[in-house]
């Protein structure tokens, strides 16, 4: 009976490290919850951190600007 309680601490230690290891190893695609990531101008080429990037929803999408004069201009574009 005892050994039982110990294979089940040791499954449970084994899947909280399991787990935690998923979680440092990466974020579910996708996921832009750093502030620190670097996102395109799609407009100008220009690479800013996501924290001080003008975020503008264009189509359905959301881009990433330098500046909301860039977000602007690829919007007009994007309509013609
Ligand atoms: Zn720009």
């Amino acid at each position: 009976m005892l050994r039982l309680f110990i294979v089940a601490g040791l499954l449970i230690v084994m899947y909280l490290l399991v787990r935690s290891a998923i979680r440092q190893w990466g974020r579910p695609p996708g996921e832009l919850s750093d502030p620190r990531q670097m996102v395109q101008d799609p407009m100008c080429r220009v690479f800013i951190p996501r924290g001080t990037a003008v975020p503008a929803r264009i189509g359905g999408q959301t881009y990433y600007f330098c500046s909301s004069d860039c977000a602007t201009k690829f919007e007009r574009q994007l309509s013609g």
